[in-house]
């Protein structure tokens, strides 16, 4: 029989200490509420909030595979209207170092993608006015043709946002107007919108890092209309800033929310269905439309930008009085209308996020994200090893075997790991690695001898690597490689 998607009920008078309740959640059966969910991130004992978290886990999951992808991350260009304070990526066209990628250059990494066996490429890129929509459905049609097999996962919805502002297409509101652009740009062969500029939803921390950048209704909006034309997306969120715990909370309250929406009005069963591709599927099978697949969070990278120029939490004398309150906390509320005006200091000091509060974070995410599919390891950010723990605090995915980042690496991050290395990581952690695509179908278990990390002899070759970042040459400024003009054959 065709399964219905239902949000499950809460139990809002249960304790959170309580372990009986805790097991309904791990089981799927109970929701947790914004109180609940903001006790447990904040006050549960770590290794208990994991154990649950990894329950949780290994119900949609199951005790063996734990997976991951082979892609390619290209920022076609680092040229953006926007200014958020956190990011040491973006260029003005005036800059000696901005770039935008030629077709061919895009192609040439795409072709070493398909060489290694790699299934995705994920595009993203500043916010850049001088591309037209003619630039990026030729590009679309172009990678198509050549590489059929690769999946496209691109343009995140600040970039959609700008693209209604830049391209004004037909439409009443702004869904309609996204609606015009997507569907020609799928038409054109995007296959999938990945969630970049997700951050932390709650308006007063989003205005004051990120300047000139959607707002969480705009980026929610154009995830919505993805998901109606039957689209798979992600969501994602980047904390230890400026934020409360309250607002991490909320963050992930919308995202179930809109999740909820997207599963009850674009049909189809649970969103935990997974089958090894080829399966034969049950005849009364019904895959979900649209939605959300996956949710990774990682923690603010604060190298090379403004933000991380910010005075940290407990430096400052007051900081350390009796009673002092972080800003963030004392602004953020569950309901997300947070008044910024509620601390003097909101904004002036930010609290960096360790390996414990990563795991924590993460592990809240699996057990209030109850209708999300995948919880990504954030290894690129936090390292590969905690990024393996990350697999017993909830996440049964480690992500993508990277060939090139320039984004966060651009404030700081140095992680790049390659497949045999992921699957070490894996396998020691006690699974068996499994290469997915984006739709998170398992394409091959690696349990023979001839696995990638079963072939290695010498591990010294396979150490973490500084990731890829586009560069130009230093003495001189750089030329856009294309503009508007060249580009429309003007
Ligand atoms: S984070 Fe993205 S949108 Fe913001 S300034 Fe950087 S490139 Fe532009």
């Amino acid at each position: 029989m065709t399964t219905i998607y239902k949000p499950l009920a809460t139990k809002p008078d249960a304790d959170v200490s309580d372990a009986g309740f805790l097991s309904d959640v791990a089981q799927g059966a109970l929701r947790l509420t914004p109180e609940q969910g903001l006790e447990l991130l904040q006050q549960a004992e770590l290794f208990e909030l994991g154990r649950w978290a990894d329950a949780r886990c290994r119900n949609i999951h199951g005790n063996d595979l734990r997976t991951y992808v082979i892609d390619r991350n290209i920022n076609y260009t680092n040229i953006c209207t926007a200014k958020c304070i956190f990011c040491a990526f973006k260029r003005t066209a005036e800059d000696h170092d901005a770039y935008t990628l030629e077709y061919e250059q895009l192609y040439e990494k795409i072709e070493e993608l398909s060489a290694v066996g790699g299934t995705q490429v994920l595009m993203q890129g500043g916010m850049n006015p001088e591309l037209p929509l003619d630039w990026y459905i030729d590009l679309l049609h172009g990678i198509k043709e050549r590489y059929p097999h690769i999946h496209v996962h691109g343009f995140s919805p600040p970039e959609f946002i700008e693209f209604v502002h830049f391209f004004n297409p037909p439409g009443k509101n702004l869904e309609e107007k996204l609606r015009w652009v997507m569907i020609r740009l799928r038409d054109a062969g995007l296959d999938s919108l990945p969630g970049g500029g997700g951050e932390i939803f709650s308006n007063p921390v989003r205005t004051k890092i990120g300047l000139g950048k959607c707002d969480a209704d705009a980026w929610l909006t154009t995830m919505y209309v993805a998901h109606s034309l039957g689209m798979y997306t992600s969501a994602t969120m980047m904390f230890g800033h400026i934020e409360g715990y309250a607002d991490r909370i909320y963050h992930m309250e919308l995202v179930r929310q809109w999740q909820d929406r997207a599963l009850m009005e674009f049909g189809g069963g649970s969103p935990f269905t997974r089958h090894h591709e080829g399966d034969m599927l049950p005849p009364d099978h019904q895959p979900p439309g649209g939605h959300y697949k996956a949710f990774i969070s990682w923690p603010f990278q604060r190298d090379n930008t403004a933000l991380g120029r910010v005075k940290e939490w407990g430096s400052q004398p007051e900081d350390r009085e009796e009673g002092a309150v972080f800003p963030g906390d004392a602004v953020a509320v569950l309901t997300g209308d947070s008044d910024p005006k509620a601390h003097k200091e909101f904004g002036r000091r930010i609290r960096l996020s360790g390996s414990t509060d990563y795991l924590r974070t993460q592990a809240a995410s699996r057990l209030y994200l109850d209708n999300i599919y995948s919880i990504g390891a954030s290894w690129v950010t936090m390292g590969p090893h905690v990024g393996q723990v990350g697999l017993q605090f909830g996440a049964n995915d480690m992500g993508s075997v990277m060939m090139e980042e320039n984004v966060v690496s651009s404030a700081g991050t140095t992680y790049c790991l390659d497949e045999a290395v992921l699957c070490k990581l894996i396998r020691d952690a006690g699974f068996t690695p499994a290469q997915r695509n984006n739709t998170y179908d398992v394409l091959s278990i690696k349990l023979g001898e001839d696995s990638p990390d079963k072939l290695v002899t010498d591990w010294s070759n396979h150490r973490a690597k500084r990731l890829h970042v586009e560069s130009v040459p230093a003495d001189g400024k750089a030329e856009l490689t294309v503009s508007a003009i060249q580009a429309k054959g003007e």
